[in-house]
């Protein structure tokens, strides 16, 4: 039997980071349209310590770089986030076991608001949400399909498949000192 040929040819971050952008877009009206209730007035526990563990994989890390990198509106929150990343960083080294640590997330606002809604705001962030009444939860079949598409991009970007994510603050401190 002919061995088949490998495509090597690889997507530049750039096309990745935009087919992944396209993605959440997607993803995001999917599951927007099936809210149970509004997010204004909580005071964002899903992404603060005690609840928070979200883990994100490389090429999702490089869309936060991007984002804070490129965004004229985070411009005045750079440094904050970068010390943020840094200190929650460190904790998290020390903290590494059996058990996922959770952490405040380092790009939540101080109005309790994410400041990477929209292009490079992870996957899994995407799809948590008031499911039902007063319950919070991720969408657990879009997230599922919306991660494989992301593993298929990814792939195709590092020209290897890589499917572990990284706790956030961890992942991001890493790749920017890269
Ligand atoms: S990236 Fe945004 S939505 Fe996700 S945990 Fe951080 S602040 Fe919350
Ligand atoms: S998803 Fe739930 S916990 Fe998170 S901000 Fe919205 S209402 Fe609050």
């Amino acid at each position: 039997m002919a061995r088949q040929r490998r495509n090597r040819r690889r997507l530049s971050l750039e096309d990745a980071l935009d087919r992944l952008a396209a993605l959440t877009e997607r993803v995001r009206e999917d599951v927007e349209a099936r809210r149970a209730f509004s997010c204004e007035g909580c005071d964002a526990r899903c992404c603060r310590v005690g609840a928070n563990a979200m883990l994100v994989t490389r090429l999702e890390t490089e869309a936060l770089l991007e984002r804070v990198a490129t965004d004229p509106a985070l411009e005045e929150h750079r440094e904050a986030i970068a010390e943020r990343v840094s200190s929650t960083a460190a904790r998290l080294y020390d903290e590494e076991g059996p058990e996922l640590p959770t952490y405040d997330c380092p790009f939540l606002g101080e109005d309790l608001r994410c400041l990477v809604h929209g292009r490079g705001q992870p996957l899994g962030c995407v799809t948590f949400m008031p499911v039902r009444d007063e319950f919070c939860d991720h969408r657990e079949d879009e997230f599922v399909e919306a991660f494989e598409e992301l593993m298929a991009i990814q792939a195709e970007w590092l020209g290897f498949e890589e499917r572990e994510g990284e706790l956030l603050p961890i992942a991001v401190q890493e790749a920017a000192a890269e």
